[in-house]
C-alpha cells in the first residue's frame, strides 16, 4: 500500500457492533437492586452444585483430580534439569568422576569447585566437588560435558533449602552405596541416551 493509499484508507465503514451496554447505577438504591438481581440469578447455584458435585466426586467416589503434594509426586521428563547426581560405577560402586575438571571449565555460573589428589595408588581422585547451587542457572553444560556420564541432573526438582550449603556437596550428590542397585543408567539430562550406540556408529572414522 502506497503512502496516499495509506492516508485515504478507508476507515470509517467497517462493521463495528456496538454494545447494548445498560446505564450504571444512579443511586445506591439502585446499585444495591442490581447486585441483588446479580447475585440470585440461577447461574449462582449451577456453579454451585458443580462444586458440590465435584467435592462428593472426588472425596467419596475416588475422581480426585488433583495431586497430593508432597505425598504424591507427578514423574518428570528424563530430560528435565534437576539437582544434579553424581553417579557410581555399577560394578565396583566407585564414583565415576575421573577429575577431568571439564564441568568445573565449561560452568558459565562459574559455581563448580573442584580439586583432585593423587591417591596411594597414584590415581587421581577427587578431594573436593562441590555445586553452589544459589548460584547454577541449571544449564546442563557441565551434564553434557562430562566424558564419564558421572554427573546427571536427576529427578529432584525441589531447590528449596533452608541452608545454602544443601545438596551442594558431592557426597550430598553421590549415588547412596547401599542404594546402587537403583541407579539406572538412562537416569536424566546428561546421561546416555537410549540410542546412544546408534549414533557412535554413524561418526566417520576418517577425519
Ligand atoms: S548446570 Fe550449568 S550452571 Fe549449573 S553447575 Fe552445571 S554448568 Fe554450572
Ligand atoms: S566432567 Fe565429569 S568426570 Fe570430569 S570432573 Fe566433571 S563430573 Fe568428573
Amino acid at each position: 500500500m502506497g503512502l496516499e493509499q495509506f492516508k485515504n484508507r478507508n476507515v470509517g465503514t467497517q462493521n463495528y457492533v456496538k454494545l447494548d451496554l445498560p446505564h450504571p447505577p444512579k443511586n445506591g438504591w439502585c446499585a444495591f437492586k442490581q447486585v441483588l438481581s446479580r447475585s440470585l440469578k440461577p447461574e449462582l447455584f449451577v456453579g454451585l452444585w458443580v462444586a458440590l458435585r465435584e467435592m462428593i466426586n472426588a472425596l467419596f467416589r475416588g475422581q480426585m483430580h488433583t495431586t497430593q503434594y508432597p505425598l504424591e509426586k507427578l514423574p518428570i521428563s528424563p530430560r528435565y534439569r534437576a539437582i544434579h547426581e553424581m553417579l557410581r560405577l555399577l560394578e565396583s560402586g566407585h564414583y565415576r568422576c575421573i577429575g577431568c575438571g571439564l564441568c568445573e571449565k565449561i560452568c558459565i555460573a562459574n559455581c563448580i569447585t573442584m580439586d583432585t589428589r593423587y591417591d596411594e595408588n597414584q590415581r587421581k581422585e577427587v578431594s573436593e566437588y562441590t555445586i553452589n547451587f544459589g548460584r547454577c542457572i541449571f544449564c546442563g553444560y557441565c551434564a553434557e560435558v562430562c566424558p564419564e556420564l558421572a554427573i546427571v541432573h536427576g529427578g529432584r526438582y525441589e531447590t528449596a533449602s533452608e541452608q545454602r550449603a544443601s545438596f551442594s556437596l558431592f557426597e550430598d550428590m553421590l549415588t547412596p552405596i547401599d542404594k546402587l542397585n537403583l541407579q539406572q543408567e538412562y537416569q536424566g539430562f546428561g546421561a546416555i541416551s537410549p540410542n546412544a550406540d546408534e549414533n557412535i556408529k554413524k561418526t566417520p572414522l576418517a577425519y
